[in-house]
Order: C-alpha cells, then sequence, then structure tokens
C-alpha cells in the first residue's frame, strides 16, 4: 500500500483526499495518516490540509522499496523490488533467491542495496560501495535463450544505463568496451553480469550495476579513474529516479534483442555511444597486449579490431580488457 499511495501523491497534481484514499485501498483513516507519517520520516515532505488531503510537496534522494516501485509505472523491469540498508553484494543475493524460487526469483525482480560490503567487479575485483550516495542494483532474469547469447546483456545494460543518465541529467556518457560506462573518460558506472546454466539451458542471469551518482570524493587508489554524476553536474541526483529510467531503458532494449536474440537492432545504437569506437586501443589479453584500431561491436557483441599489419580480429570479451592507447579510455 506504501509504494501505492506514494504513486497516488507523485502523479496527482493537487490534494489527494483521505477518504479517497480510505476507499480506494479499504483501511481507515489511520492506517492512511500512519503511512504518510512513515513517509515523512523517510523524508518526504508532506503537507495536510483539513477537508482537502495531503499533498507531496518534495521528494528527497529517497532510497527505499516504496520508492523505486512507485516509480515502475508497470513494468516488469524492476517492478518488484527487494531492498537492502546493506548486503555484502546485490548479484549474490540476487543469485540466491533464483536458486531459491518463489516470488523474489521470478524474471525482472530488482535488488537494490544503499551499501555493499563486497561490491564486485569482474575477474575478483571489488566495485567500491560506500553508503548515501550510490546504485547499487542487480536485475534478475530468466531468459529463454541459449547461454552464448548471455554475455549480450552486458552490452545493452550499458546502453541503458548511458541512456537512462542522459534522460535523467542529460549528461552525454559514453560506453568502454564490454562493461563500463565513462564521463570524460572516467568511469561513472560497472556493470557485471553472472549466469548460472547448463549446456543448452539458462537457470538465471544477473546484471549487477554500480552507478557513481552523488559521491563528492574517491579512495586515492581510483579517484584519477572514477566520477560521480554529481561531480559532473555540480548537484545531487535522485536515484530512484535513475534507477526508474535505466530500468525502462532496459525494457526497451531486451525487446529488441529478444527479436534477434542478438545485438544486431542495438549495435549501431550502442557504437554510437562507444568511446572506442574508430580509436586507437590496447588488448589486454592474458600474457598477451596489443595495440589495434577499433572498429566497433559485431552483432554477437564483439569488439572488431584493426591489428597493424591489416588484419580484422573479434575481441571475445571474457578475459579481455580494453585501454586507450596512453590510458584508461
Ligand atoms: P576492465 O577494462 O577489464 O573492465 P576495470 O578495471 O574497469 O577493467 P571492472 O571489473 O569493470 O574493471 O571494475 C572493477 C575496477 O573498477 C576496480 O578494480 C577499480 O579499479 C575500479 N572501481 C572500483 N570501484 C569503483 C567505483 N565506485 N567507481 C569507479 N571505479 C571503481
Amino acid at each position: 500500500m506504501k509504494s501505492e499511495i506514494l504513486r497516488l501523491l507523485k502523479e496527482s497534481d493537487g490534494y489527494l483526499s483521505g477518504q479517497q484514499l480510505c476507499s480506494h485501498f479499504l483501511v481507515s483513516r489511520t492506517a492512511v495518516w500512519k503511512v504518510m507519517e512513515q513517509l515523512k520520516k523517510e523524508g518526504y515532505e508532506i503537507e495536510a490540509v483539513r477537508n482537502k488531503g495531503y499533498r507531496l510537496v518534495d521528494s528527497p534522494d529517497v532510497m527505499s522499496r516504496a520508492e523505486i516501485e512507485s516509480l515502475a509505472k508497470g513494468r516488469w523491469a524492476g517492478a518488484r523490488v527487494v531492498y537492502y540498508e546493506e548486503t555484502d553484494s546485490t548479484n549474490t543475493r540476487a543469485k540466491e533467491a533464483a536458486d531459491k524460487g518463489g516470488g523474489q526469483g521470478e524474471h525482472g525482480t530488482l535488488f537494490v542495496a544503499e551499501r555493499q560490503t563486497a561490491g564486485k567487479g569482474r575477474r575478483g575485483r571489488g566495485w567500491e560501495s560506500p553508503a548515501g550516495a550510490s546504485i547499487y542494483m542487480t536485475l534478475l532474469l530468466r531468459p529463454d535463450f541459449l547461454p552464448i547469447k548471455a554475455p549480450g546483456l552486458t552490452l545493452l545494460m550499458a546502453v541503458a544505463v548511458a541512456k537512462g543518465i542522459r534522460k535523467c541529467t542529460g549528461l552525454a556518457c559514453k560506453i568502454k568496451w564490454p562493461n563500463d560506462v565513462v564521463i570524460n573518460g572516467k568511469k561513472v558506472c560497472g556493470i557485471l553480469t553472472e549466469m548460472s546454466a547448463e549446456i543448452g539451458y539458462i537457470n538465471h542471469v544477473v546484471i549487477g550495476v554500480g552507478i557513481n551518482v552523488n559521491q563528492e570524493r574517491f579512495p586515492k587508489e581510483i579517484q584519477d579513474r572514477a566520477v560521480s554524476l554529481k561531480q559532473e553536474l555540480l548537484h545531487s541526483v535522485r536515484r530512484s529516479e535513475l534507477i526508474a529510467a535505466v530500468m525502462e531503458e532496459f525494457e526497451v532494449c531486451y525487446e529488441i534483442f529478444l527479436k534477434t536474440e542478438d545485438l544486431s537492432g542495438i549495435k549501431e545504437q550502442y557504437n554510437r555511444l562507444l568511446v572506442n569506437q574508430d580509436q586507437d586501443v590496447k588488448v589486454l589479453e592474458p600474457g598477451n597486449e596489443y595495440e589495434a584500431h577499433a572498429l566497433g561491436i559485431n552483432d554477437t557483441g564483439e569488439l572488431m579490431v584493426r591489428m597493424k599489419d591489416g588484419r580484422e580480429r573479434c575481441v571475445y570479451a571474457g578475459e579481455v580488457s580494453v585501454r586507450g592507447v596512453y590510458g584508461y579510455v
């Protein structure tokens, strides 16, 4: 009921009458009043006027299940939210729920945390996850396609994040192939996709997304390559609104992906956003490092590069990192 009341408050231009809310939810006036009090405690500014009802004056940067669900607007991606004040990693929570089954293990559940104690990057690396300023979320999917197609989902999410940020803030982000979103050469978002599969069959896929939203500084080790939206904009961004925007964009990308079960319908958008497009890059494979010219992704999401000797080659994301010749991008 809380998510629903919040949604009605947001959608209403004027006052919402207490009596109408009571009849809508078949509850007492006291029950409605209690929800309003809870919302106020969470930071919402709600005005209550006798004979008129309730009006939402301001919603701050609240991260909660009710806030995120109230913005979901009937979509499947993120329509059900599992929220943690603190957890080790939202990817771990999502995988656990998927293995367990039940409501939280369904396609489209979004796991969100205010703080992660063991945020993960690719290949065992960490993701800096303090409280109060960032988005740490994992979308659980149960796709019907073959496991070999799943790596494409990381690229879809990168497009969704870049477009979601653009929509909410106007900032033009780029994608560093395959899984990072960058602004002016610094990383604002990392994406980690994990899968549980058998030969020819996907049990589930979890796509973890960490977005630096309102941080004012970063630890020394990453400050030369990490950036937040606030550092770029010089003002804060409402995290729940950004989550909703990313989920909305992801749904659109996912529907396009499902038509062909590859990236052919997204490739052009991705390549337009690709920071490495038509750039010289350094490809770091385990035990092999070389420079090449990046040509963009193909239908399966591999990065096509032209080697110094003119031969073209596909770089597969699994074990590889791509850097700019002189720096991170
Ligand atoms: P690759 O090019 O292989 O993706 P990467 O170094 O960007 O390399 P990821 O696994 O995508 O690797 O992300 C993990 C790395 O990101 C960490 O090793 C750290 O350098 C950096 N990092 C950790 N936390 C943050 C953060 N909050 N913001 C930006 N960068 C971070």
